[in-house]
């Protein structure tokens, strides 16, 4: 039983070296692995599913290929969680939620981008409650694809120029929150993304007995980039060339 794991990769036409590099290593697990599961920010952003370029239509023939004979999980994260059931359907994959759970080997482990344990990131929390909620995204999708690409360019300007002040750990996952989700599913593995910082790290708690934290490396402040191997018993992160 062979598993990847992959987030933050932030493809886009703007990167085709990360795009080959992809590929490649699709064609690598084609019939080697049993699963592929994609934790959210795999795209830099994604405006809906109505967005067409050369670029998406080559990442959809090659999640399809990949996904005729391999299951694929997706999970968007805060870049891309726009994406629906329209793509999806069309590569042949599956739509996960947030905090979903699987077992490996025994090991119940908790699936999520990662974002949802930065509780601290009050702001962006908020922030991800009105951008994310089904109504916002069911209205930005009526808006022509123009504009969307507009309020897209906007958003990125603003979060250039304004400083923000806050200190670095906001940003950071936070443990007791992961062991709160932790314990309400009975999960002893925690698997994300998000916050660019990948290892494997023990979380001390006196709820839950021992709890490990797997964080994917992502590809963008990471440009060698990399994602977790799941072999049959435990997880190593492994890099992509
Ligand atoms: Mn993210």
């Amino acid at each position: 039983m062979k598993i990847i794991f992959i987030s933050d990769l932030h493809l886009s036409p703007d990167t085709p070296e990360k795009n080959q590099l992809f590929y490649a290593l699709l064609a690598k697990w084609q019939g080697t692995i049993d699963a592929l599961y994609i934790l959210g920010d795999f795209f830099d952003y994604w405006l809906g599913d109505d967005d067409r370029n050369p670029f998406i239509s080559e990442m959809e023939r090659q999640l399809a290929n990949f996904a005729a004979t391999t299951r694929v999980y997706f999970r968007g994260g805060n870049h891309d969680f726009a994406l629906g059931k329209k793509f999806a359907k069309k590569c042949n994959i599956t739509l996960i939620p947030d905090l979903y759970t699987i077992n490996l080997n025994g090991n119940i482990t908790l699936l999520s981008h990662g974002d949802t344990f930065c509780t601290l990131d009050i702001g962006y929390q908020k922030m991800k409650r009105i951008l994310q909620n089904p109504v916002t995204i069911f209205l930005l999708k009526l808006l022509p694809l123009t504009w969307r690409y507009k309020i897209k360019e906007q958003l990125e300007q603003k979060s250039h120029t304004t400083p923000n002040g806050k200190p670095d750990y906001i940003y950071c996952v936070v443990n007791e929150a992961i062991v709160d989700f932790a314990e309400d599913t009975g999960a002893t593995w925690v698997i994300h993304g998000h916050t660019h910082r990948p290892g494997i790290f023990t979380i001390a708690n006196s709820k839950i007995r021992q709890l490990t934290r797997f964080e994917i490396p992502d590809w963008q402040d990471n440009p060698a980039g990399g994602y977790l191997l799941f072999d049959g018993e435990k997880i190593e992160i492994v890099a992509a060339q």
